[in-house]
């Protein structure tokens, strides 16, 4: 029995991480400021900061709306995996989708089916 796939793995630290893209903010607009907003295109998470206009200077700390199941269930004994263990599971990932596909079974009476015979 194997171990499911994340289903964010490319998304983990030490793999690709979010692929952030740009969002528009239609939220309440800031008394001063710009809300930064992207949304990872692989997995959805979000992340938003209030940006200074003036300086460039992020004025609030990023804030992460994460897609369900993404964050783990933390408690003393689970640990979450290194950036190592998070390659080789994404590795592991990449080589099961290079591995050649089994060529089909062609049983024998179909493969000479339509040949015929042929007299000399
Ligand atoms: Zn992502």
């Amino acid at each position: 029995m194997s171990t499911p796939v994340d289903p964010f793995i490319a998304c983990r630290p030490g793999v690709l991480r979010h692929a952030w893209d740009e969002v528009p903010y239609d939220g309440k607009a800031p008394a001063f400021g710009h809300v930064m907003l992207n949304r990872c295109m692989r997995c959805g998470c979000e992340r938003r900061c209030l940006v200074s206009r003036v300086t460039g200077e992020i004025i609030t700390r990023w804030s992460y709306k994460h897609p369900e199941g993404y964050l783990r269930a933390k408690d003393a004994t689970d640990a979450a995996p290194t950036s190592a263990e998070y390659r080789r599971m994404y590795l592991a990932v990449l080589l099961e989708k290079e591995k050649p596909k089994r060529a089909p079974k062609v049983h024998e009476a179909t493969a000479t089916k339509g040949k015929g015979l042929r007299l000399a």
